[in-house]
């Protein structure tokens, strides 16, 4: 089971009254599994089976890199939130923050313009860049910054499963309660540390495990 995803890291309920219950489950028994079900099903006898997630989503185009950037990205958007996040970096992380948007209030100004203004289905990203900055982004459908060789940081799904039950069409209220009350500061702190730790921003594989479990791009 290669490619299994990964457990859920709290309860259904625990991100409410922010995220429903029900939309959390949906979203993680339906369409993050159900991502996983048709990578499983798309590589299965192939040599793509034994690749990695990160090596999928570098060296495949559609459905099979759809299905397996979805299957990281939302791997990654789970560790990115937390019950009762939101709040403030600290540390290092604030430091590289502050050095690259000036402010914690800029960064987080930006990052939830990026995410309200992602035009269709996509994510908004806070990155690593190649020269050492951090930066906001938005990628569209299953696009990963992995591919620019950035390291993701934190990412905020805006396809409307992620909010349409609980929030209907208003993207921004949904956007303004992940960054208020749920992002996991200290998750993307953990990402900054995997690449300063000079343990080597190329391996990629090791920075998603980090973020994911051991289960999820493992040897089978
Ligand atoms: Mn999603």
């Amino acid at each position: 089971m290669r490619f299994e995803i990964p457990a859920l890291p709290y309860d259904f309920d625990a991100l409410a009254p922010h995220i429903s219950a029900r939309t959390v489950e949906l979203h993680y028994e339906k369409h993050h599994k159900g991502y996983g079900k048709k990578l499983a099903a798309a590589v299965e006898g192939k040599p793509e089976a034994e690749k990695s997630l990160e090596q999928l989503i570098l060296s495949s185009d559609g459905d099979l890199f759809n299905n397996a950037a979805q299957v990281w990205n939302h791997t990654f958007y789970w560790r990115s939130l937390k019950p009762h996040g939101g709040g403030r970096p600290t540390g290092p992380l604030e430091n590289a923050i502050v050095a690259s948007f000036r402010s914690v209030d800029n960064a987080k100004r930006e990052l939830a313009e990026a995410a309200k203004g992602e035009f269709g289905s996509g994510w908004a990203w806070l990155v690593l860049d190649r020269d050492g900055r951090l930066r906001v982004g938005q990628s569209s459908d299953a696009e990963n910054p992995i591919q620019k060789g950035h390291t993701p940081l934190l990412a905020i799904d805006v396809w409307e499963h992620a909010y349409y039950l609980d929030y209907q069409n208003r993207r921004g209220d949904y956007v303004e309660a992940v960054v208020d009350h749920l992002l996991d500061w200290g998750f993307a702190a953990s990402n900054l540390e995997v690449v300063a730790g000079g343990e080597g921003n190329r391996d990629a594989d090791r920075r998603y495990r980090k973020g994911a479990t051991e289960s999820a791009s493992g040897p089978s």
